[in-house]
């Protein structure tokens, strides 16, 4: 009954380049250039650019595209399957951003599934997380600690109508800071646009087009210059956390602001971001969320990568199942977009996305 070692049949292994299947012949997510690069998804630590031929969801063609300019692309549809070097392979929707997967392989009647970043809610920009049953499941785990749980989305959203309805009220627009791909139209999705005009920066809007291209729903959006200026204090500003003291923002005068991240369930990061109000929404799986994922694949094997992976492997231990970790290089595009204005990210976060950073030191403990 012991359980069995990790052997060199093993289907994918880590290399310096990336995640490699072995007998595909291929990298999952490389961090360094390779030939044949399958792509979980356009988070910049997942996509990168000079590789030689990529792989993708279907409906993440154009969001790496628009990432990383003309490259060598395919897309496939998710549950199509391909056959690379006998490796039967096929990608499954992860929930986390449009276009976002878990890549199935199967080699000899072996199944292993890689889950890049994936959320278990569902939510209406992109296709919903889908379990996928495998032998080994490779997972991430940014919020893989017990402290993490999320309120459901839709209480999320009611919190920040509010707070732009009560700054609308006041005549005081609403800036909100927040990744530019995936969080920021999934914000859009929940807002009330009867409330105000709905102003994004350029770089929010282009990722919108994406999306809508794609055809997902969201509410109208438009750049500043097209609003009038009496109109500009009911206004919610979605924005970059890199356009916070920009010349750009300036232009709102006194407004309030607001930061949208997972990591926003630690008081420090909240004080941390100098911001009026701080909502938890993430793009990935709470710690229950983890659970249900990796319990739904029926895995006897899971190989944890970027995130709490200590704490993760332990916990999946005592459960009985053979449990390690990957060391990658991902790193957390939630701790990226606090860090992004340069300011301190916590230090749980910034941990996790393996960059120093100075701290608070005992005031936070
Ligand atoms: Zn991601
Ligand atoms: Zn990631």
């Amino acid at each position: 009954m012991s359980t069995p070692p990790s052997t060199p049949s093993d289907l994918v292994v880590v290399r310096k380049e990336g995640l490699y299947c072995v007998p595909g012949q291929f990298y999952i997510d490389p961090w360094r250039p390779v030939e044949r690069a399958v792509i979980t998804h356009a988070h910049g630590d997942h996509a990168r650019g000079g590789h030689q031929h990529y792989l993708t969801a279907e409906t993440g063609v154009n969001v790496v595209k628009s990432r990383l300019g003309p490259i060598h692309i395919e897309g496939l549809a998710y549950g199509e399957r391909v056959v690379h070097n006998g490796v039967t392979i096929s990608l499954h929707p992860a929930g986390h951003v449009l276009g976002s997967a878990q890549v199935r392989m199967e080699y000899q009647g072996q199944v292993w599934v890689a889950s890049g970043d994936y959320k278990v809610e569902a939510d209406s920009t992109c296709t919903p997380f889908e379990p996928v049953r495998c032998d080994t499941f490779i997972t991430e785990s940014t919020f893989g600690l017990p402290i993490y749980q999320w309120q459901p989305q839709q209480e999320v959203y009611d919190d920040i109508n509010d707070w732009w309805r009560s700054n609308a009220e006041q005549g005081r627009a609403s800036v909100m800071q927040c990744y530019s791909f995936g969080k920021a139209q999934r914000i859009l999705s929940g807002l009330d646009p009867d409330i105000g005009p709905i102003i994004c920066h350029g770089a929010v809007q282009t990722l919108n087009q994406v999306y809508r291209d794609d055809g997902v729903w969201l509410p109208p959006t438009v750049m500043v210059g097209e609003v009038d200026k009496q109109d500009i204090g009911r206004a919610m500003v979605i924005a970059p956390p890199s356009a916070a003291g920009s010349p750009w923002i300036k232009r709102f005068g006194d407004f309030s602001d607001a930061f949208a991240s997972g990591w926003m369930q630690l008081r420090g990061a909240r004080r941390r971001r100098g911001v009026d109000r701080g909502f938890v929404l993430s793009d990935h799986a709470d710690w229950p969320g983890l659970m249900q994922a990796i319990t739904a694949t029926g895995a006897e094997r899971v190989i944890v990568t970027h995130g709490s992976i200590p704490v993760l492997v332990r916990w999946l231990q005592q459960q009985g199942l053979q449990a390690s970790g990957f060391d990658t290089e991902y790193g957390d595009d939630e701790a990226d977009e606090v860090a992004a204005a340069g300011v301190a990210a916590d230090p749980v976060a910034t941990a996790a996305a393996g960059r120093a950073t100075e701290t608070e030191g005992a005031a936070d403990a």
